[in-house]
């Protein structure tokens, strides 16, 4: 056989700049550019959302229509390519499934995940010149894809060399559907070795578990999260799979897209600054202030929180001390959207805090640069995380994050250490509201006397390398085990 490059068709539901609600996006969005640059031949799948912004969409050339069966049902799919950024992504087009309004928390998820699981695999065989090695899915919404693989399409030439790899963002969400979807849009119920790995607990067919069960090689994003999740607290109830297959369990840490997030060079914010001259932060300190209603004070800490308001987040712990944590002199500012009981939490706040702190309910990219840029810390104290972007994005623009320590927080921040003056960032580790407190209190009393310390920590920060080099030449390496008889050409 002619030696050629490893050809990887990486699938996702969402990616960065079509479709981001969160770090899936991120991740999806900047990690194929920096596996092309490792040697792998790779492409991109993803939904053709009617939100796609359509100057993209109106450069995607027709590739291939087919149909895709589904249970019963017979239905349309079209792929579209676009070249992006030197990447090749295609789009998977049904415009029932997919010509909706937002991506996710429709009644017929179930039905949509599976239909477009159904059609990445169905899809192997009409890409031209594509001839795919590794089948490389993200989170539940591509978990059938393996299942598929194996139980329906196994026996065909083209498929049989295909190996899958899954990769868990969060394993919270899982895809637990009635069973009656085994039947109705899966077509197994007649195959009860494949009901056994589907079913999880009564009356359930779980589609992340399929994909745990079926995949050649697991991965998650981080390597403490990779343990953590073989121990019933962070286990989601598969943590007996992850027990079992730890041999072909890998944790790899993410990296940030650092072009996109790049003080030195963003033209959005209203100044920039680098790791040696940081005075433009300054500037971004007091026009975020203003932008957000906060009194304009460069003295007063500025602690942020950006993401999703749930549990995961930790906005427990957040509630139970808020009210006590604006009595001190610190400014608290929040971007997110989530559960009604938090962002109404955050709101309230906010309007009687006489401009101490500020709740921004809405998702909104460029104010999330702005944000990091003239904050001086971010707020992270979740309950687990996966991996978790936005305290390395924090600290690239100098912004030290205090988290606790779980999953990727902990393979990210370095504690600070007062005896050495090491450090990139504040962590404590009991899921406890007052011990946050006190750490985010003795964070803001090093911020406001002791100026050289904290300068320490901000260079500390600003020098740790989170770009992808490091996670895609660890995906590289796994593709390569998949198929040794293809070795990587640079
Ligand atoms: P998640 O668990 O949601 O994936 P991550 O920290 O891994 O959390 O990634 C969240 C990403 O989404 C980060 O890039 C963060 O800046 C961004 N983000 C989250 N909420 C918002 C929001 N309301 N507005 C803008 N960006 C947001």
């Amino acid at each position: 056989m002619a030696k050629r490059k490893i050809r990887v068709l990486f699938a996702a539901f969402e990616a960065v700049p079509f479709m981001k609600t969160g770090g899936l996006g991120d991740v999806a969005g900047s990690l194929p550019q920096a596996l092309l640059e490792t040697g792998i031949e790779l492409r991109v799948m993803l939904p053709k959302f009617r939100t796609i912004p359509e100057k993209y969409r109106k450069k995607m050339t027709h590739v291939t229509d087919f149909n895709v069966s589904l249970g019963w049902r017979n239905l349309y799919c079209g792929v579209d390519k676009l070249r992006h950024k030197g990447v090749i992504y295609y789009f998977i087009d049904n415009e029932y499934y997919f010509d909706r309004d937002r991506p996710y928390g429709y009644f017929d998820d179930g039905e949509r995940m599976a239909f477009f699981s159904k059609a990445i695999v169905e899809s192997l065989q009409y890409l031209p010149g594509f001839t795919c090695d590794v089948l490389h899915c993200n989170d539940w919404h591509t978990a059938l894809a393996p299942v598929f693989l194996r139980e329906f399409y196994q026996g065909i030439p083209l498929y049989e060399n295909v190996k899958a790899v899954m990769t868990v963002h969060n394993l919270k969400f899982q895809g637990r559907m009635s069973d009656y979807v085994l039947g109705d849009i899966l077509g197994l119920s007649d195959n009860p070795a494949a009901a056994a790995q589907l079913r999880s607990g009564y009356g359930t067919v779980n589609f992340m578990q399929g994909g745990l069960c079926y995949s050649d090689v697991l991965t998650t994003v981080s390597p403490t999260y990779a343990e953590e999740i073989k121990d019933p607290f962070y286990g989601e109830h598969m943590e007996g799979i992850f027990r079992r297959r730890s041999d072909i369990l890998h944790g790899i840490l993410n990296g940030i897209d650092t072009e996109h997030f790049d003080p030195a060079s963003e033209t959005d914010l209203p100044a920039n600054f680098t790791a040696s001259d940081r005075s433009g932060k300054a500037a971004c300190k007091a026009a975020v202030q203003r932008e957000l209603g906060l009194i304009e004070d460069p003295d007063v800490p500025l602690i942020v929180m950006i993401g999703r308001l749930t549990s995961q987040k930790g906005l427990d712990l957040v509630r139970h001390v808020l009210g006590e944590l604006l009595t001190h002199p610190i400014q608290l500012a929040v971007l997110g959207t989530g559960d009604a009981e938090y962002e109404n939490l955050v709101k309230d706040y906010a309007l009687g805090s006489g401009g101490k702190m500020s709740a921004q309910i809405r998702f909104d990219e460029a104010l999330s640069h702005r944000m990091y840029a003239g904050a001086d810390m971010l707020l992270m104290p979740s309950l687990f995380e996966p991996c978790g972007l936005a305290q390395m994005i924090a600290m690239r623009y100098g912004t030290l994050p205090v988290v606790r320590e779980t999953g990727g927080l902990k393979d990210s921040v370095i504690p600070y250490n007062k005896y050495t003056g090491e450090g990139t960032g504040f962590c404590f580790a009991d899921y406890n509201a007052h011990t946050m407190m006190f750490t985010l209190l003795a964070a803001a009393d090093l911020y406001r006397n002791d100026p050289g310390a904290w300068n320490k920590l901000m260079d500390n920060a600003m020098a740790q390398d989170f770009s992808w080099a490091r996670a895609a030449r660890d995906y590289a390496a796994i593709y390569e085990q998949l198929h040794p008889e293809r070795k990587r050409t640079v």
